[in-house]
């Protein structure tokens, strides 16, 4: 409608694919649960961001997504509570292993990641747990072992896990790639690939980017299924 059009060219939104739903403008308007929006008035947002408002109708489809958007856009809750509330719908048993996996590219923005999904889906008891490289991985696997509904990962230190065959991703329907330009930068390509080959086809797969160079084009093509592309802003 109209709403979503002048929405969408205030904050240099513009969407490709089929039947995009118009975005949420307002957090009433998304429909979240009590636990969840009582964590977003607490954390004293007033509105979505526009990735956020734009991302979530489509990731509450269960579409695969494609979000372009600079640092700083708000995509870490525009991934997470569509993941919260896929969570809720599939009521698998953690113990068996996560249902929802994260991968990132450093220590340092994983366990950032981490403590978004702990601070926002602890009234919802979503359980998270977080694998990266340059620590032991003795406490690791004891989180593993206990379950979790998420698991956020650097791509290096999940294949080594995944190697030793102390996690199982055959639960996981909710996959993503956060900062996928920089994971590849970085060489993660082969391991995220690994990965992904362990993770069952039937699944929601969102990829999260600065940048939309081909090497990313190439495995979001590879990895997604006729995916919903947002972009934010002025990135080509
Ligand atoms: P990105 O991953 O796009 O770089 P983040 O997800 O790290 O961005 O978010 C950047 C900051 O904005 C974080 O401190 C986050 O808590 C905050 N934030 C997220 N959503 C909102 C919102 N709707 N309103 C205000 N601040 C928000
Ligand atoms: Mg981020």
């Amino acid at each position: 409608g109209l709403s979503a059009e002048s929405y969408r060219r205030r904050n240099e939104i513009t969407v490709t694919g089929d039947n995009v739903p118009p975005p949420f403008t307002t957090f009433e308007a998304t429909g979240f649960s009590s636990e969840i929006l009582r964590e977003v008035h607490n954390a004293g947002f007033s509105a979505p961001t526009p990735i956020q408002a734009q991302s979530w109708p489509i990731a509450l489809q269960s579409k695969d997504i494609v979000a372009i958007a600079k640092t700083g856009s708000g995509k870490t809750l525009g991934y997470l509570i569509p993941g919260f509330v896929h969570l809720k719908r599939s009521r698998n048993n953690p113990q068996l292993g996560p249902t929802v996996l994260v991968l990132s590219p450093t220590r340092e923005l994983a366990s950032q990641i981490q403590e978004e999904a702990v601070k926002f889906g602890k009234s919802s008891r979503i359980s998270c747990t977080c694998l990266y490289g340059g620590a032991p991985k003795g406490p690791q696997l004891r989180d593993i072992d206990r379950g979790s509904d998420i698991v956020v990962a650097t791509p290096g230190r999940l294949n080594d896990i995944l190697e030793m065959r102390r996690i199982s991703l055959h639960q996981v329907s909710y996959l993503v790639l956060d900062e996928a330009d920089r994971m590849l930068d970085m060489g993660f390509e082969p391991q995220i690939r690994k990965i992904v080959k362990e993770v069952p086809s039937r699944r929601q797969t969102l990829m999260y980017t600065a940048t939309w160079p081909k090497e990313v084009r190439k495995i979001a093509a590879d990895l997604l299924i006729n995916p919903v592309q947002v972009n934010i802003g002025n990135v080509d």
